[in-house]
Order: C-alpha cells, then structure tokens, then sequence
C-alpha cells in the first residue's frame, strides 16, 4: 500500500496525487462507467464500486482531501520513542519539490462563469510559500477575468474567492498543525535540533488554532512531547505566510482602485440633475467647429 495513498483513493480513481478537481471528477466519471455492478461481472465489482464512490466522496471536497492527503503524518511515527518503521521522508512543496521549514497545506480557489453557470475549481496542496504566491496569483487571475459573469453565484462566488486567495488561501488549522509537528520531527531525525525546535514552535502555534473537540486535536500532546524532547527555544521562524504579503497588497490594490473608481464615477454624476426628462441642451460655445479633411 502506498504510504501517501494509505486508503488506495487515488488508485482505484487512476489518478496522480497532484491530480486536478476537474481530473478527479473526469476520472470518476469514466470508473464509474467500468465499475458499475450493473455492467461490470468481476466478484469484486461493487466492493470495488463502493471503493470508488468513498474515494470520490472524499477528494471531490477540498477539506477532506486535505486531511486524506496528511493523514499518514498522524500515524508515521513517534516523535520521542522514535517507533518509526521507515526511513523519514521531509515533507516537500509538491509544486517546486524543494524542502520548506514552513509547508503549509492551502486551497486556493479559481471561479469561471457563463451566464447562469458558475463553477468554483479549488488548487489545493502542500506549497512553500514563494509556490503559494504562485497558485494564488494564477487561480484570482483567472477569477478577476472570467468569475464575475454568471448570475446569481458567479459576483459571490468570485469575491469570495479572491478574498480568500488573497489571505493566503484557506488553511485548515488541523491539517497545518500535523505537517508542521511532522515536519518539526524530520528535522529530530536528520539532527537539526535548533530548526527543530523553530519548526516546533510553528507547529505548537497552529495546534493552538484547532479546537480542542477535533479530530487534530492530538497533535498538540505530540508537540507537547516534541518540545520536552528538543527544549522550548527562543528561536522563531519568520512567519513567511503572513497574509503572503505580496498578493495581498496586489490584489487588495486592485480591489481599492475599482472601488475608487466607482466612487468617483458615482462622485461625478450631479446630484441635482432631474431624474426625468431630456437633458437641458448646454450649447458649446468655445468649441471650434472641426475641418473635415
Ligand atoms: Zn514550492
């Protein structure tokens, strides 16, 4: 069983981890077709079926997914004991694929319309956060051209999603925290106690953002562990998400000059004029008449 495929979810929907949502449902679609017990002879058919509509169930919705995606990090090892069965793997930014003290799992999110269609596509994965700028960028791009033109969902969908884009994409405290108190032990196992001990801090930060009633609540008794094992430090990670600045300040940039354009637009009609009615004709009397050449 692959480890980063421990329930066989991607397998059986013959696609990659970095698959696209739009690559996911085209995928289910077509298995479905083949694994459906009504056309499909094999003994295992409706098992395989019932596979395939549970894998589908839980990487169509960008949440759920994310906590599949991270869910061997909860059961890869013991920080402290170290009652590991394999080698560590660092976690790694799965667009650049190069190693970060700070991954995060994010879901941006791209929204198109056509008149009374609007479709809300999520990008979603584990990114440094020069990538996420990258994924956030591209996916509000593509919002601001081709969002807004469908009725009624494609104007809220299309904030909503810029918004969110623009914050750093949404973060579910409970997948971060892990990736982090994993990533933290990584850094235990290759003897890089300080960066450790930063990552640690990170982690210890973001369990404190999940409620404690939650399925990731036990990550904050591993940190708990980690901490006591690698000593608490004064070194803190330079938080490198903080609202990923750089998009943040485009976009809400871009967003304060429409604004501002409509208010000035809005500023410039006379709020005296009739509501009804021809306007009053202004003769202009300087203008020169133009010579047709
Ligand atoms: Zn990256």
């Amino acid at each position: 069983m692959n480890r980063r495929d421990p329930e066989g979810y991607y397998a059986i929907l013959g696609v990659s981890q970095h698959a696209t949502a739009t690559e996911i449902k085209a995928a289910y679609r077509t298995r479905a077709k083949e694994l459906h017990p009504d056309r499909n002879q094999a003994q295992d058919a409706s098992a395989q079926f019932r596979l395939l509509n549970k894998a589908y169930e839980v990487l169509s919705d960008p949440t759920s997914r994310a906590s599949y995606d991270t869910i061997v990090l909860e059961t890869a090892n013991d920080p402290v004991t170290g009652a590991h069965h394999s080698k560590p793997e660092s976690i790694v930014c799965s667009s650049c694929g190069k190693l970060s003290a700070q991954p995060r799992y994010a879901i941006f999110f791209a929204v198109k319309s056509f008149l009374l269609l609007t479709r809300r596509s999520p990008v979603q994965g584990i990114f440094c956060s020069a990538c996420a700028e990258k994924k956030a960028y591209r996916a509000s791009a593509v919002t601001w051209l081709l969002g807004w033109w469908g009725f009624p969902w494609g104007p809220i969908y299309s904030a909503h999603a810029i918004i969110t884009n623009m914050l750093g994409g949404k973060r579910p405290a409970d997948v971060n925290a892990r990736l982090a108190a994993y990533q933290a032990w990584y850094f235990v196992a290759v003897g890089k106690m300080n960066l450790a001990q930063a990552v640690a801090m990170d982690a210890a930060e973001l369990a404190r953002l999940v409620p404690s009633n939650s399925a990731g609540a036990e990550v904050g008794g591993t940190l708990d562990q980690l901490l006591r094992a690698t000593g608490a430090s004064t070194n803190r990670l330079k938080n490198s998400w903080r609202l990923l600045s750089r998009p943040f300040y485009v976009q809400a940039g871009s967003i304060a000059v429409i604004a501002l354009g409509i208010w000035l637009g809005y500023e410039n009609t006379p709020a005296s004029q009739p509501p009804r009615g021809p306007k009053t004709y202004v003769g202009n009397l300087s203008a020169t008449p133009r010579l047709q050449t």
